[in-house]
């Protein structure tokens, strides 16, 4: 089979989906691009059931190429990324805080640093039926210069150069977005709003994030 490999990923992210709570049922849904096509996980399939050959190919404009069943309702959303951007992974969920968020502002605010992984403030794309050419376009201006965005009243996209760093992103967002849930839940108990970070000081952990971690080659062990 061709492009077992992407396909096992997909397999094994889309399955992940339930147990780390970011999607209810057969919501979400996830695809990355390998040169000109498109991987995708089919519309409306209960992901324990999902199998390597049930993933669907498309070309670029959405064509079936491969599978026999039908893609994911949100691929003019996938589309829009892939032809809009060099992004080759995009992870589409409905994360319970990040839902609720999207319901309350139009950017999540800025009050944990990680929101610098996003490349700035997360933005809430305005409501458009799910599956819409709307949708796709209202996600795909809220991603601007961004790695993920909330979408209203619906859920959230993130996008990245693989599934893994897609999926991994989707996780801090919900995460960020439970934060801030909590944050300004309590912040009635003690008469204020969270305090929300400067944007110079994103725009530093942006720039210092370039080099976080394992980027640097490793020192050598002296003495
Ligand atoms: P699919 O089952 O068609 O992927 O749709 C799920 C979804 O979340 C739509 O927004
Ligand atoms: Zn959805």
């Amino acid at each position: 089979m061709r492009l077992a490999q992407e396909r096992a990923e997909i397999v094994r992210f889309a399955q992940r989906l339930r147990p780390d709570g970011l999607v209810v049922g057969t919501s979400g849904n996830l695809s990355m691009r390998v040169g000109n096509l498109v991987l995708a996980t089919p519309s409306g399939l209960d992901y324990d059931t999902l199998t390597p050959d049930l993933v669907c190919v498309t070309d670029l404009s959405g064509r079936l190429l491969e599978g026999r069943l039908e893609p994911t309702s949100e691929m003019p959303l996938h589309l829009s990324v892939y032809n809009t951007t060099d992004h080759t992974a995009v992870v589409h969920t409905h994360a319970t805080a990040a839902t609720a968020v999207s319901t309350l502002v139009a950017e999540l605010p800025v009050i944990h640093y990680l929101v610098a992984l996003f490349g700035g403030p997360v933005r809430v794309a305005p409501y458009a039926t799910y599956g819409t050419p709307e949708l796709a376009a209202s996600v795909t201006g809220a991603l601007e210069g961004r790695t993920g965005c909330l979408m209203s009243n619906h859920g959230t996209v993130t996008v990245g150069s693989s599934l893994a760093q897609a999926y991994q992103l989707n996780l801090y967002l919900e995460w960020l977005c439970e934060v801030w849930l909590r944050a300004s839940t309590a912040a009635g108990a003690v008469g204020r709003l969270p305090r929300e970070l400067p944007a110079k000081e994103l725009q530093r952990v942006i720039a210092k994030f370039e080099t976080y971690g394992q980027v640097a080659p490793a020192r050598p062990v002296s003495g």
